[in-house]
């Protein structure tokens, strides 16, 4: 037996083995990952600011060694064996554990048209090159799935000067992660801005000269993009006879079906207390289940129960949203200026924020709302809806009472 194995060196993975250290876990920490280079962020990949590709780091190579950290780059862990408590790797190897965490993350989802090899994914830092290189001015891309990665793509792409077509099953665009009022706002910015729509349509072909719809009609394309959500990446746990669904089953403490096997992050589906499992796909959610599972590995027992966030950069625009909106939720809008948050409560008491506004504008605002869904406080809708009353007050007041 030896230490704690972390599978994948994303966001999770890596934040993990550094969170293990700050718990002032002693033993060894191997993190294997499959990527051939050191762990980095994936959202810049979809927001490269000076038209480059970034490649934004998670850890320097002596920030890794400086915390003990044993990072196997470029390699797959292939075989999960519980009863031996071995793992083994795509280059031979076979590690034991004490404990392990699966940090594997999801892949792209495949489309299953004829021809669908002809489009290529947007994962990974290789997917980003791939796609920026070959995206040019006077080409034209045709991107498949109105969601997050293909919106914040089209925007980038319309920012060079380059046309660009969006396929999307539904009839609407961001339909999945975000509040409608500010889908309809993205949407309208997205025409404005010469984003040529296909909604309501599948993919029947994808051809040399582009993608032919179900409809018959045809998009003119040089260049595919398929960006039509992800699935959890569950192939080792699943070969291990581990509880999976949409996802790696844990509990509320992130801890597997099987004996000393955590899992987090996108690959992960956490045990909610009102019966079944959520899976988030997120940046944040990725670092703070990491973190907690770090300390369930080394001696705590804490409950996960982190308040979903993420961000979206269109344009100039940003989107932040904070719990999580439902339809049924009575929604309370605050405008000002040039942006808008929307307030979500349910029987009175504050449960999701969101806000669209010129960059990074709301931040402060979502999160003095985040701050007051953490209190679980009942709030006057007038007061939300009132731009001239600070949320700061509304926070100071609700903690005092
Ligand atoms: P991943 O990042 O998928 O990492 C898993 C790693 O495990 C991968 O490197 C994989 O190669 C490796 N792996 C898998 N199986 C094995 C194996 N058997 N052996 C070894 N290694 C293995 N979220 C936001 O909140 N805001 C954003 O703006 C945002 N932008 C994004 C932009 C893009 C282009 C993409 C792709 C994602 C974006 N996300 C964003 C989502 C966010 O990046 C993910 O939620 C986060 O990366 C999840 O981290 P993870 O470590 O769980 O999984
Ligand atoms: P996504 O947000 O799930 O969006 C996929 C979109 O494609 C959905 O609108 C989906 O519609 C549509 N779709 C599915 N099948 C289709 C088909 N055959 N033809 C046309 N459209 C189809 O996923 P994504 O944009 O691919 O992003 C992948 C991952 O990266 C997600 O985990 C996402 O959260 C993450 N990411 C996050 C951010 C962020 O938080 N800012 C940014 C980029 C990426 P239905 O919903 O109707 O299926």
């Amino acid at each position: 037996m030896s230490g704690i194995v972390i599978i994948g060196a994303g966001e999770c993975g890596t934040r993990a083995a550094f969170a293990l250290r700050e718990a002032e876990y002693s033993g060894s920490i191997t993190l294997v990952g499959a990527e051939p280079h050191l762990p980095y962020e994936r959202p810049p990949l979809s927001k490269p600011t000076s038209g480059a590709v970034q490649m934004k780091l998670i850890c320097a190579q002596e920030a890794l060694a400086g915390a003990g950290i044993d990072y196997l780059k470029g390699v797959s862990a292939s075989k999960l064996d519980t009863d031996a408590r071995t793992v083994a790797l795509g280059d031979g190897r076979v590690l034991g554990y004490e404990k392990l965490l699966l940090a594997t993350g999801a892949r792209p989802r495949r489309l299953a048209s004829p021809g669908a090899e002809r489009a290529l994914d947007f994962r990974t830092h290789a997917d980003a090159e791939a796609i920026f290189s070959n995206a040019r001015t006077g080409r034209n891309v045709a991107v498949i799935g109105g969601g997050l990665i293909g919106m914040e793509l089209a925007s980038v792409l319309r920012g060079k000067g380059i046309a660009v077509s969006v396929i999307e099953a539904a009839p609407k665009i961001l339909g999945r992660a975000i509040p409608s009022r500010f889908a309809e706002r993205l949407h309208a910015r997205h025409m404005a801005e010469g984003v040529d729509f296909h909604l309501d349509r599948g993919v029947a072909a994808i051809t040399d000269d582009g993608v032919i719809l179900t409809d018959g009609s045809t998009v003119q394309a040089d260049l595919v993009v398929s960006a039509i959500g992800v699935m959890p990446e569950i192939t080792l746990a699943q070969q291990a006879g581990l509880a999976t669904g949409n996802g790696i089953l844990t509990d509320v403490h992130l801890r597997t079906s099987a004996p000393d096997i955590f899992a987090a992050g996108d690959c992960a589906a956490v045990s909610q207390p009102g019966g079944g499992h959520i899976r988030f796909e997120s940046w944040r959610n990725a670092r703070a289940q990491a973190e907690l599972a770090a300390r369930n590995m080394v001696a705590s027992v804490e409950v996960f129960a982190a308040i979903p966030w993420f961000w979206s950069d269109q344009y100039d625009l940003g989107l932040q949203v904070v719990g999580l909106p439902q339809p049924p939720h009575q929604s309370v809008v605050r405008s000002f200026g040039d942006g808008e948050l929307e307030f979500y409560l349910d029987g009175g008491r504050l449960v999701a924020a969101a806000g669209l506004g010129i960059g990074n504008g709301l931040a402060k605002d979502i999160k003095l709302a985040e701050l007051l869904i953490a209190a679980r406080v009942h709030l006057d809708p007038a007061s939300l809806a009132d731009p001239n009353v600070n949320l700061k007050t509304l926070l100071k007041s609700a903690r005092a009472a």
